[in-house]
């Protein structure tokens, strides 16, 4: 039996060496590769009712010739063929454009089968497929396959139809049987011929099935066997913290910790302790806690003799780290500094130095904080906020000083489960499902830009029992393109609107590092009521007396984000109220206003937003590493993709997998991928 990894396509009758190159061009070389090139959607031929069909949709017929063909020469080299063709008790015309060669092959009483646009004004098929016979020898559902340069959808449907025939029954079956049993899937063999030649939607559909579990369980092979290799490396550093002073610093906090964040606490301590790296993802809804929960985590580190790094993707949220952190250390005799970019000249040389002597224990940040000339005595762990992903380049980084620290993410962005079993299929997570006691959601209403004046009124209702406010408008560099309402419009709107009566001040990322700081001191001691602002202060922001929250133009933002920026509110003990400014044009964007009123609670929102968005669009085109599938969809099929991983969290603890026959081609395929040697282990 040839191996169809290795054979050459031109083995493929009708496929030269010109035909290689370009399909190599499209990532097929061998006939396996060619086997796997799947169709994303197919030409649907099954005959339909001409009454049923909309003007400009592609259709397929069978008719009966009425009369002889009318064939028309015009312009150069050109001509139209006309038949009127008798459909049930219809006449229409279908017409062939530059096909006289058929003139000759038509004799009325024919019965043909013809697909082509239907003009429902005109009664007339413009055709582009014709078989010379009755729809029964026509194939029901044609493959469209993605093309290339020369290479056509006709090409591709005969090279793979010939070696589907003749290699087909070499294909290897990757999936054991039992697995197959179980879950009803058809043999590789069948799928392949039902994915690309189907003769009915079951087929379809049971080929379909087989290709989304074969898909992400061998996803999540990869995944699980990744996350079972950094255990067993044993690469990082176990970290002895000291129990009794860690139960100590505890007890002199502020409040008691949620049963949620003390489940958090213990499974990261759990992990600093063992000698594997610590790769989790700490979720937590706005507001949940989880500074305290990382603040617990540093001090752990740091009793062991370790230093830590907090990283945050802006300055403010930097600073404001850095003051909460201050107060929950206060009885702490511990070191604690501050390096962002703005820590300039001596200042910066003297943190750098004490860094490096091992005399600073835990530095807060901006990510610059690991680079350069950055330089720990003995970094023991990174905590990075709201930073969904911790970039690849980082982690390079880390290593190459020799760092091998425990590593713990923060987001507030509820990851829909689907997404964090994919995305983040080989870290560890802790969710903090649970808000402190004695929160008030905030209560939500979408108000129609017209209705500003009445907004405004409830606004310094607010405002008069001494409370604050934030106003928030998108982007101020888009709005030159989307011509949107920007910050500073509204800013001058605003500080008219109230002025002699409550101060209003302006943020947006354009200001210097020096005014922005100064713009949010003033609002958090409560000199500025009104806080107009962009999106800067979607992050981790901390106002506890800021109970009103007004968001301009809500539709441009995503309810993940709009539950950000909502959650700046609601962290005191008063009632807070979020009014969403919209007047969105289509029903998506109502939907989605009218959710925000709905719920406050993240996870919801996030599912919801990713079905609304889609995977692609939910961490926004940059960062959104999610892995491609041919046939699986993330959203659609996440309950495969449930089963898939929990088969293969069960597969590599399982003797039978690692030595069995059976799982020998799951095996050779983890090798292959280079999961195995760890390859992909930072
Ligand atoms: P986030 O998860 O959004 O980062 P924070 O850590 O900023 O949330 O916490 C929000 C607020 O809740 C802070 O003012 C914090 O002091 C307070 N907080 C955190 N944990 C508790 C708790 N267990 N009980 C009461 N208040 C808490
Ligand atoms: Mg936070």
């Amino acid at each position: 039996m040839i191996h169809l990894q290795n054979a050459d396509v031109t083995t493929v009758k009708g496929i030269g060496k010109e035909t290689a190159v370009q399909l190599a061009d499209m990532g097929i070389r061998s006939i396996q590769d060619l086997l796997y090139y799947l169709p994303y959607r197919y030409d649907d031929m099954r005959l339909r009712d001409l009454a049923e069909v909309h003007h400009d949709e592609r259709v397929t017929i069978e008719g009966k010739v009425h009369s002889e063909p009318s064939l028309v020469f015009y312009g150069k080299n050109k001509n139209r063929l006309t038949i009127r063709l008798l459909v049930d008790q219809y006449l229409i015309r279908a017409v062939f454009f530059n096909r006289s060669y058929l003139k000759g092959k038509l004799a009325p009483n024919d019965v043909i089968t013809v697909s082509g646009k239907w003009d429902k004004h005109r009664q007339t098929i413009t055709c582009s497929d014709i078989i010379l016979g009755p729809h029964r020898h026509v194939t029901q559902f044609l493959p469209v396959y993605p093309a290339k340069g020369q290479i056509t959808v006709k090409a591709l449907r005969r090279y793979i139809k010939e070696a589907l025939e003749k290699y087909g029954s070499g294909v290897e079956e990757i999936l054991p049987k039992a697995v197959r049993d179980r879950y009803k899937l058809v043999p590789i063999r069948d799928a392949l011929q039902f994915i690309h030649f189907p003769e009915s939607e079951e087929e379809m559909k049971q080929a379909r099935r087989r290709f989304v579990y074969e898909e992400f369980l061998l996803f999540q092979l990869k995944m699980q066997v990744l996350r079972k290799l950094r255990r067993e490396k044993l690469q990082g550093i176990g970290q002895n913290y000291n129990l009794k002073q860690l139960k100590q610093f505890i007890s002199t906090l502020p409040f008691s910790l949620t049963n949620a964040q003390k489940k958090a606490v213990n499974e990261i301590c759990a992990d600093l302790k063992s000698p594997y790296r610590m790769n989790r993802l700490l979720q937590g809804d706005v507001g949940s806690g989880k500074t305290v929960v990382a603040a617990i985590a540093l001090y752990a580190s740091y009793t062991a003799g370790f230093q830590g790094a907090l990283m945050v993707p802006t300055e403010i949220l930097a600073e404001q780290h850095m003051e909460s952190l201050h107060q929950l250390f206060a009885g702490a005799d511990l070191s604690l500094e501050l390096l962002t970019s703005s820590v300039k000249g001596k200042a910066r040389q003297e943190i750098l130095e004490r860094l490096q002597s091992g005399e600073i224990d835990i530095l807060v940040g901006t990510h610059a904080l690991i680079q350069d000339e950055v330089n720990f005595s003995n970094l023991g762990l990174v905590i990075t906020d709201e930073q969904h992903r911790f970039g690849v380049e980082q982690r390079r980084v880390l290593k190459e000083k020799g760092e091998n620290p425990d590593v713990l993410f923060m987001t507030a962005t509820p990851i829909p489960r689907t997404l964090a079993i994919t995305v983040f299929g080989e870290m560890d997570v802790s969710v903090i499902d649970e808000m402190p006691a004695g929160r008030k959601p905030v209560e939500t209403y979408w108000a129609k830009h017209e209705m500003l004046d009445r907004v405004l009124s409830l606004m310094e209702k607010e405002l008069k029992k001494g409370r604050q406010a934030y106003v928030i408008c998108p982007l101020i560099e888009e709005s030159e393109k989307l011509d949107v309402q920007n910050a500073i419009d509204v800013y001058n709107l605003l500080a008219n609107h109230f002025q002699g009566r409550f101060r209003t001040g302006l943020m947006h990322g354009r200001l210097p590092p020096s005014e922005k700081e100064e713009v949010m001191k003033a609002f958090s001691e409560n000199k500025i009521e009104v806080l107009v602002s962009t999106t800067v202060v979607e992050v981790g922001v901390n106002v506890p007396n800021a109970t009103f929250m007004l968001i301009y133009d809500a539709e441009r933002f995503g309810l993940s984000q709009l539950h950000q920026l909502r959650g700046r509110v609601g962290r005191g003990s008063g009632q807070s109220y979020c009014i969403l400014l919209a007047d969105p044009k289509n029903e998506v964007g109502k939907e989605r206003m009218k959710i925000m009123t709905e719920t406050n609670d993240g996870f919801v929102l996030s599912e919801r937003d990713l079905e609304l968005r889609g995977p692609g669009d939910f961490f926004g085109k940059k960062q959104s590493g999610l892995p491609e599938f041919r046939v699986a969809d993330m959203v659609h099929d996440y309950k495969v993709l449930e089963i898939a991983r929990m088969d293969a969290m069960h597969f590599i603890e399982m003797d039978e997998f690692w030595h069995d026959e059976e799982y020998a081609p799951l095996r050779r395929y983890l090798e292959e991928s280079g999961a195995m040697s760890g390859e992909k282990l930072d």
